[in-house]
């Protein structure tokens, strides 16, 4: 018997549970429009992708395929499955096969550039798969044999590798590569979005030193980007690449129709901090839709964040439907990364033949897993981007059917204003992924590999952004680079590009180790040490809790052991901000509004443990920790004395109003920036030294910033609109999670005045210019 349609579904999953569907979108189907071959693609990779079952490329394909074949730097920012890589692929196959078929043998040379030696390697066998045998294309990486590695310098065409590799190897050994980067005729960055904060901003300076590099062997390369979709792709792009990039961001492939729910837990009384509701949690409730919609018989997976909560959900449908009907209760299972791919295949297989119906899994699961033709997608949480959305959501869908999917808000004011404004998800977006290449701690280190691969002059210096000469004569100073007719030169026995690491920011990961075993379990970011593995932390690893004994400093290292607990822990801490400049400044009528360099000491004091389900509070722990100081950007906004009347703030409630638009304004960033709550911190005060008037800061969480900050700047309006939505269309009367009381808090949510938070806000906003 087929599932009732997803109308019906969603009016039943409605009953009974009054007010909780906020929204059903329908987002209809849409007819893909195919258009001709571009006249230049080589014939016989035409043929092979018809072949292939490629008929005609779709437009959104032939358009991005024709500007990076005119030599326009170009980015193709559609959804997921929309055939990206054809669009590339045209243009950079079309020069290798011409590259391969030179006189010489050495034409045009083509760089791919994936963040994943796994997705180079599936790239390279799609080309492979494409059987031309004159197409020289070789993955090259870490595991290539050394015996391979010559000849791929020398003769391959089409070189796939990641940025990595060109960090490490490829840029510092140029000369080896000179015959294939004097013809570099483009530059494939695939998964463009992953080049995001820290990383992305080392990956930047990645990419502004191999542009150098290929112009000193006479080549000026063409940069086709692909992307997921995002605010802003055509800034992403430029920002990463340093190059102006058009967008191609209309998609013109088909896809089926889906039935999108809307839906907020309510809100139960007490259990919070100081007494505030707390809604019942994304987790318990995607269980309680799981459980109905297996009931219904309805094909069910169910996204969750991490392992353990997806354990959760599973387990809870399968207690619950033993009461209802035990027969049912082995047809839900829980599915994780981690599993053997001969258990991870079983469950496929139980999933498609109906042995199974409903599947509660981590993310894990949209990359890479064969997993098609269910009924229903139930999201445990906005997944962070709009792309992972419809990622997560597409996996719905049996041939062609109207597909359902039901994003469960989590209680946080990005999930709740999510939930209460469908147009921040299913119109074009705000959100945008952000770098920042010029941060002087990333950039430093990447001055002197590029200096070690070619001495820097006067004319390399603008590529690298407006402040580098700073960050040069700085260099100069510490002795790492030395001044000398020809330019700066790198003249150490060290390699130069281990200065830098472009998957962390600075060395000294914190290592978290089992006592006893000396197993290793992860590692922290030294900035995140003090909150998240101090002594008596809960660390989650692979699903498993253990607990921490005991943070050692001097060692950067953890020790933890295993033990089964049911609560969570939250750092307290206390934090001061000292304003360093200002780097742009905007006046909303009185009100400022300001960008600029901060210096954070934050000191992490005592931890809060929480009941796991449902967040309540069980105890305080005091802790003794060394203060830490943070040098990074902020975006900060002041009012004055006049504006705080005029919104009706008497002197003593400014602290808890300031307070509370703080916590919801750090949870609304993520709205306009792809970053997570947890890469940025905040403070507000009443009166600050440094502004002389009440001001509310937002910072980014690494040295040197991540661009959050400046894109909160940028995009402020926006911003600082949404967090008054959030704050006011909250239906708790003092606060609670899911407005302004912060998870990460380092005062325990207090003072904060929720009401008071609004009004201020209005009156900030009242100067803010009208776009
Ligand atoms: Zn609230
Ligand atoms: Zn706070």
């Amino acid at each position: 018997m087929p599932p009732p349609d997803p109308t019906t579904l969603v009016s039943r999953l409605a009953a009974g549970r009054d007010d909780r569907l906020v929204h059903l979108e329908h987002v209809p189907a849409r007819v893909g429009t195919a258009v001709g071959w571009p006249d230049w693609v080589d014939p016989d990779l035409r043929d092979a992708w018809t072949r292939g079952g490629i008929e005609l490329p779709w437009a959104h394909q032939a358009e991005a395929a024709e500007l990076a074949h005119d030599g326009r730097h170009v980015v193709v920012a559609t959804g997921t499955a929309s055939g990206k890589s054809l669009a590339y692929l045209m243009p950079a196959l079309t020069a290798a096969l011409e590259g391969s078929r030179a006189p010489n043998g050495r034409g045009a040379t083509v760089l791919y550039l994936s963040p994943t030696k796994a997705l180079a390697h599936d790239q390279w066998r799609a080309v492979d798969e494409l059987g031309l045998p004159s197409l020289r294309a070789s993955a090259y990486d870490g595991d290539t044999p050394d015996e391979e590695r010559a000849w791929i310098r020398g003769h391959a065409s089409y070189v796939l590798t990641n940025p990595d590799l060109l960090h490490r190897s490829m840029l510092p050994g140029h000369e080896r590569w000179a015959s294939f980067l004097r013809q570099l005729r483009y530059v494939v960055v695939d998964e463009c979005h992953v080049y995001k904060g820290v990383f992305g901003s080392h990956v930047g300076n990645v990419l502004r030193r191999l542009r150098r590099v290929a112009s000193r062997y006479g080549a000026e390369p063409t940069f086709v980007l692909a992307s997921a979709t995002s605010g802003d792709p055509a800034g992403s792009a430029s920002r990463l690449v340093g190059l102006d990039v058009v967008a191609v961001a209309d998609d013109a492939s088909p896809r089926g129709s889906t039935s999108f729910a809307l839906w907020e837990p309510p809100l139960t009384d007490g259990g919070g901090e100081n007494g505030a509701p707390v809604r019942r949690t994304a987790t318990a409730e995607t269980a309680s839709l799981l459980t109905d919609l297996v009931i219904e018989g309805v094909r069910t997976l169910a996204f969750v964040r991490s392992r353990r909560g997806a354990e959760a959900v599973a387990m809870t449908a399968r207690d619950t439907l033993a009461e209802v009907d035990p027969d049912l209760v082995d047809r839900v299972a829980a599915y994780r990364a981690g599993y053997l791919p001969e258990e991870r295949r079983a469950l496929e297989a139980a999933l498609r033949d109906g042995e199974l119906i409903g599947v509660a899994a981590t993310n894990a699961l949209e990359l890479g897993v064969d997993l098609t033709g269910l009924d229903a997608v139930l999201l445990c949480g906005w997944p962070g981007t709009r792309a992972s959305m419809w990622q997560q959501a597409g996996r719905a869908g049996r041939s062609g059917g109207d597909a359902l999917a039901v994003l469960v808000a989590r209680d946080d004011p990005l999930d709740t204003y999510l939930v209460h404004h469908p147009e921040a998800i299913f119109g074009s977006g705000v959100e945008a992924t952000v770098c920042d290449p010029s941060n002087p701690y990333v950039l430093g280190p990447h001055l002197c590999a590029a200096a070690a691969e070619l001495p820097l002059t006067d004319d390399d210096l603008p590529m690298f952004g407006p402040t580098t000469r700073d960050v040069v004569d700085a260099l100069v100073a510490r002795g790492l680079l030395r001044v000398r007719p020809g330019g700066w030169f790198w003249t150490r026995q060290e390699r130069a590009s281990d200065l830098a690491d472009l998957r962390g920011i600075g060395g000294g990961m914190v290592r978290v180790v089992e006592d006893g075993t000396g197993r290793l379990l992860g590692t922290v970011d030294p900035g995140a040490a003090h909150t998240t593995v101090h002594t008596g932390a809960v660390y989650v690893h692979q699903g498993a809790t253990y607990l921490v004994d005991n943070l050692d400093l001097e060692d950067s290292v953890a020790l933890a052991h295993r033990e089964d607990v049911d609560f969570t822990t939250s750092a307290r801490d206390t934090t001061d901000i000292r304003v360093v400049d200002e780097i742009g400044r905007t006046a909303w009528g009185d009100a400022e509004l300001v960008h600029g360099h901060v210096e954070v000491t934050n000191q992490v004091v005592a931890y809060l443990k929480r009941r796991y389900l449902t967040g309540a509070v069980l105890g305080e722990e005091p802790l003794d920790l060394p203060p830490r100081h943070l040098r990074t950007q902020a975006v900060w906004w002041t009012v004055t004395p006049g504006m705080l009347t005029a919104a009706g703030l008497r002197d003593l409630d400014v602290p808890g109003a300031a307070h509370a638009a703080e916590h919801a304004s750090i949870g609304l960033l993520p709205l306009v920036a792809t970053c997570d709550r947890w890469d940025i911190g905040g403070v507000s005060t009443a009166l600050h030294p440094d502004t002389g008037r009440a001001t509310v800061f937002v910072y980014d969480g690494h040295p040197g910033g991540a661009g959050f900050a400046e894109r909160g700047y940028a995009a402020a309006r926006t911003w600082l609109t949404a967090t008054r939505e959030a704050i006011a269309s909250c239906e708790c009367r003092d606060g609670c999670p899911s407005c302004v009381q912060s998870p990460k808090c380092g005062n325990g949510n207090e003072p904060l005045d929720k009401a008071g938070a609004v009004r201020l806000l209005d009156v900030l906003l009242a100067g803010a210019p009208t776009p």
